[in-house]
C-alpha cells in the first residue's frame, strides 16, 4: 500500500516537474518573443526592421531558415531600399513578388497559416535560394488592412519542428506585429523622401544634395579618395519654355534627369539643385574618369533630338563643369564641399562661355574668398 503510494508520488512529482519544465520553456519564449516585438516595434528604419526579422530571429531561435517575401508589385520597395543604399542582393533570404496572385494561391485555406511539408510549389516561392526542400515549414501571411502584404517562412531539417495543426499563437501573434511594423517603417521611408526628392523629376533634392556633400566630403578625405562633382545647365532653356510651353520644359527636365540617371552609380548622389540645373557627387572617382563620364552624358543628351508629343522634336544640349577633390585637400568637410561644388559652377560657366553644350573641368578648388569672381 505504502509502496503504490509512494510510487504514485513519484509518477506525480515527475509529471509536475515536467509541467513546470514546459511552463519554464513557454515562458522564457513567450520572453523572446516579447523582446523581439519590442525591438521590431522601436526599429527606426525599414532596413532595421527586415535584418531583425532576417538574421536575429533566425539566430535566437535557432532556425535553419527564415525567409520574408513581400508583394511588390510596383518595385516601390526594392527602389525604397535602393535609395536607402541597402543592398537587397546581400540579403538573398529578402524575397518580393510581383504577382500576387500567385502569394494568395499558396494560402487557399483562407490565408491561415501553412504548417507542414513542403511541396515544390511552395519551395520555389519561399525558399527559392535553396535547392534542398526543407523537412517542414511554417509559412505565415502577413496581413495588413485585409490586404496580403507577403508571408514570413520558416524552415527547419527536422520533420517534427513544424506540424499541420499545431498550436501557432506566438508565431501568428509575431506576424501580425510585424506586419504592422512592416507598413509603419515604409510608411516613414516614404515620408523622408518625400522631404528630400524633387516633386516633379523625382531625383534627390539640394536639400538631401547638401546633406550628402558633407558626408562625401568627409569620407573622400578620411580614405583619401577622389571626390567629383558635376554640375549641369541646359543651354538655352529659356527658349524651349517660351518657345513651346512650361509644361514642354518640364516635360524635358524629367527626361534630362533621367538620362543623367542612368550613369549614376549607387554610391553616387544626384540632385536637381533648382530650375535647369543639376548636379552629380561622383564617389571615388578621378578626374579622369569624372570628365569621361560627364561627356558621355553630353552626348547621349545632344545625340538624338527629344521627342515630344504632337510629333515635335527638341534638340537639347547640356553644359557641364567638373571639379575634383583629391586626397590633398584636408579641409573642414563643409567648407571644402562648398568650394568643390563652386568650382564646379565656375566650369560650367566657363563651358557656357566658351559656346556652350561642353564639358569643362576647373584646374582646381577654388578658395571661398574667391567665391564672387
Ligand atoms: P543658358 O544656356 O545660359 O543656361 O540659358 P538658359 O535659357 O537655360 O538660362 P537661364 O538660367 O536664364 O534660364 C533658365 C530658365 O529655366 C528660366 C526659368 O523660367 C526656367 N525654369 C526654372 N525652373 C523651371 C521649371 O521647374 N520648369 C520649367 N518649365 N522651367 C523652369
Ligand atoms: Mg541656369
Ligand atoms: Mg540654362
Amino acid at each position: 500500500m505504502n509502496d503504490s503510494i509512494s510510487r504514485e508520488n513519484a509518477d506525480l512529482r515527475k509529471r509536475l516537474r515536467a509541467f513546470v519544465t514546459q511552463a519554464n520553456e513557454n515562458q522564457s519564449k513567450l520572453q523572446r518573443f516579447q523582446d523581439l516585438q519590442l525591438r521590431l516595434m522601436q526599429a527606426t528604419s525599414l532596413p532595421d526592421v527586415l535584418e531583425n526579422i532576417l538574421y536575429a530571429y533566425r539566430r535566437e531561435f535557432d532556425h535553419d531558415a527564415v525567409s520574408l517575401l513581400l508583394a511588390d508589385e510596383h518595385y516601390e520597395i526594392r527602389r525604397i531600399l535602393n535609395t536607402l543604399e541597402w543592398d537587397r542582393h546581400e540579403h538573398p533570404n529578402l524575397l518580393f513578388v510581383e504577382n500576387i496572385q500567385a502569394l494568395q494561391q499558396a494560402f487557399p485555406d483562407n490565408l491561415s497559416p501553412k504548417l507542414g511539408s513542403c511541396d515544390n510549389t511552395c519551395n520555389l516561392l519561399f525558399f527559392p535560394q535553396h535547392t534542398s526542400k526543407y523537412a517542414s515549414i511554417a509559412i505565415f501571411p502577413l496581413i495588413r488592412q485585409q490586404t496580403l502584404i507577403g508571408a514570413l517562412s520558416l524552415g527547419s531539417h527536422d520533420a517534427s519542428r513544424f506540424v499541420a495543426g499545431s498550436a501557432t499563437d506566438f508565431l501568428s501573434s509575431l506576424t501580425a506585429v510585424l506586419a504592422i511594423c512592416l507598413e509603419n517603417s515604409l510608411n516613414n521611408e516614404r515620408l523622408k523622401l518625400l522631404g528630400i526628392l524633387d516633386s516633379l523629376t523625382g531625383v534627390h533634392n539640394r536639400r538631401y544634395f547638401e546633406q550628402r556633400l558633407k558626408e562625401e566630403c568627409d569620407r573622400a578625405t578620411r580614405l583619401q579618395q577622389p571626390l567629383s562633382c558635376l554640375y549641369f545647365d541646359l543651354d538655352h532653356f529659356k527658349h524651349i519654355n517660351d518657345e513651346h510651353g512650361h509644361a514642354t520644359g518640364d516635360t524635358v527636365l524629367r527626361h534630362v534627369s533621367r538620362q543623367i540617371k542612368k550613369f549614376m552609380r549607387i554610391s553616387d548622389v544626384m540632385a536637381r539643385l533648382g530650375g535647369e540645373e543639376f548636379s552629380a557627387l561622383l564617389v571615388n572617382t578621378t578626374q579622369e574618369s569624372a570628365v569621361e563620364i560627364a561627356e558621355r552624358i553630353r552626348q547621349q543628351i545632344c545625340a538624338e533630338a527629344f521627342a515630344m508629343a504632337g510629333k515635335i522634336k527638341l534638340n537639347i544640349t547640356i553644359s557641364i563643369g567638373c571639379a575634383t577633390l583629391d586626397s590633398h585637400y584636408q579641409l573642414n568637410p563643409e567648407i571644402t564641399g562648398a568650394q568643390l561644388v563652386k568650382a564646379a559652377d565656375q566650369a560650367l560657366y566657363q563651358a557656357k562661355h566658351q559656346g556652350r553644350n561642353r564639358v569643362v573641368c576647373a584646374e582646381s578648388l577654388l578658395r571661398l574668398d574667391e567665391q564672387s569672381a
